[in-house]
């Protein structure tokens, strides 16, 4: 063997054991490194765990709150506003009403011949109209106007087929999704301005009133009958159909909830008693608080980043705004400790909100074998290729968690409106307090697009229901989802509230 040779060979010999010390140690490091995105993973699990002794804590909790919340005014962190609803739709009504859901961008105009117990929805028809920016954040004139404008263009399209009673005013539902304190079932003021509304003239005003004006403008002879929200409007769709209906509850971007309460548990109503006895309460419960929710610091930072902080406690974890959000937080607890994405963390998972909830619905419920599903969202979103498939797996496992605890909560919240008004079966064993509903079927009409849109979510939130109340009473409460009932909604209420019905 030459010099050169034998030089030549010892050094490649080093140069391939330095290669496999390298590698070994890269692997032990990287086995060190999963380890600890599992230690990530396990600790966020048991923070947010929602066994059924914690859920029943929370339960109590949403029963105590409905309790303080409706004894006065700022009693708790559950508003629950009087709606002034007190006459929801039998199926019974008749004639044609007139709907209007201003929530958002876009706002609806509806029309709806009722025929009576017989005849019920004979025809509908409806108009979606977007709202030019500029009326965003113009005057209360210029908005409302606009809105009487396109609402009496409706009217005039009005077909042979719908019949308005022979000199009788039109009569409108008006859904109206921002914060309003009501005064009556036809008027109420504006609190604030939310979802990219800014009109400083109309805070403080009764939006009824300025509709009312601006159709007088118009030349637009209509009354409005009845001012709720979408969880009103959505009970009320709901009911029309089956007298079971107790409850409504929202789960898309927010959620909220609202029930029929009897009149004599409503303390702090002041006015005259409701008709039948009883009464809507809007629950506003994406602002429900107990120190029994398991809070994890990725809540904690969520919360202080957002443009509320401190309030709607509730919805933060259980929402469609804000599930994609906490997974994208753990994901980057694991990318920056861990290196879950490689030796970079991506750049986009640092941008708030960029992971949604449509796309963890879709990773959680990706059924193929290397979750291709989940490959997907990961590259699109996070720019992130060729994962490893137990990353694929972990990310699907952190959805579970977080749709689960989610899912979990809201069954609890509406077990809590179930004990609140008798129908949870507690009262069985103490009978006198069965008065209102022992043994009578109780059903909750659920709406929005997370609930309808991730049928695992659904799931978990439909065992939880039944987990909390168990075989007997379960067989006695069904969850059902009413969909887009908020709008027709409204028009029923207008005619159950009409102002030419006998009171
Ligand atoms: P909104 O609550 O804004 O009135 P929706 O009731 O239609 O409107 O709910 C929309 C919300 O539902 C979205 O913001 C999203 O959070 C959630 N959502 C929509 N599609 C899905 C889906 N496929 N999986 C999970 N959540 C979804
Ligand atoms: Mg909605």
């Amino acid at each position: 063997m030459t010099r050169t040779v034998v030089i030549v060979a010892v050094a490649s010999a080093a140069v391939a054991c330095a290669a496999t010390a390298y590698l070994v140690s890269m692997r032990i490091r990287n086995r060190k490194y999963w380890n600890r995105s599992l230690a990530i993973l396990q600790e966020f699990q048991s923070e947010c765990t929602t066994s059924l002794f914690r859920l029943r804590q929370v339960v109590d909790a949403m029963t105590v709150e409905m309790h303080a919340g409706l004894a006065s005014e700022g009693g708790s962190k559950l508003k629950m506003l009087l709606t002034y609803v007190d006459n929801l739709p039998t199926g019974d009504e008749e004639g044609l009403y007139y709907a209007l859901d201003l929530g958002g961008t876009n706002f609806r105009v509806l029309r709806v011949q009722l025929g009576g117990p017989e005849g019920r929805v004979l025809r509908q028809e409806y108009e979606e109209v977007s709202i030019p920016s500029h009326l965003m954040v113009g005057s209360n004139e210029d908005l409302f106007d606009y809105i009487a404008l396109e609402l009496s263009r409706f009217v005039e399209s009005e077909g042979e087929n719908y019949h308005p009673k022979p000199g009788r005013d039109r009569e409108l539902g008006f859904t109206f999704s921002f914060p309003v304190k009501q005064t009556s079932i036809n008027s109420g003021y504006l609190i604030k301005w939310t979802k990219g509304f800014a009109i400083p003239d109309g805070v403080g005003k009764d939006v009824v009133q300025a509709l009312h004006d601006a159709m007088k403008r118009r030349g637009l002879a209509m009354r409005v009958t009845a001012l709720v929200n979408d969880t009103v409007g959505a009970l009320a769709g709901a009911r029309y159909w089956n007298e079971d209906v107790m409850v409504a509850v929202i789960l898309g971007t927010g959620t909220n909830a609202c029930y029929v309460e009897r009149a004599e548990a409503i303390t702090k109503y002041h006015g005259e008693s409701p008709r039948s006895g009883s009464m809507v309460i809007n629950m506003e419960w994406g602002n429900f608080w107990s120190s029994h929710l398991p809070r994890t610091i990725y809540d904690e930072d969520l919360d202080a980043e957002s443009l509320n902080p401190g309030e709607q406690g509730f919805e933060k974890m259980v929402s469609g705004m804000y599930l994609g959000d906490i997974v994208r937080r753990v994901l980057l607890k694991m990318a920056e400790d861990s290196f879950l994405f490689g030796t970079e963390v991506p750049a986009n998972l640092y941008k708030p909100n960029i992971l949604r909830t449509p796309d963890i619905s879709k990773m959680h419920q990706d059924e193929s074998a290397d979750l291709r599903e989940v490959a997907k969202v990961l590259k699109s979103i996070l720019g992130v290729s060729s994962t490893p498939l137990k990353v694929r797996m972990l990310v699907v496992e952190l959805c579970d968690l977080v749709a689960e605890r989610g899912a979990r909560l809201a069954a609890a919240g509406i077990v809590g409106i179930l004990k609140k008004i008798g129908r949870d079966g507690s009262c069985l064993s103490n009978r006198s307090k069965c008065d209102q509903g022992e043994g009578r079927h109780t059903t909750i009409a659920m709406d929005g697009g997370l609930y309808e849109h991730y049928p695992k979510f659904r799931k978990y939130l439909q065992e939880t229901v039944a987990h909390l109340l168990g075989e007997e009473i379960a067989a006695n409460v069904s969850v059902e989802l009413s969909k887009d009932g908020s709008g027709i909604g409204a028009a029923l209420l207008a005619a159950s509230h009409s102002q030419y019905v006998n009171t």
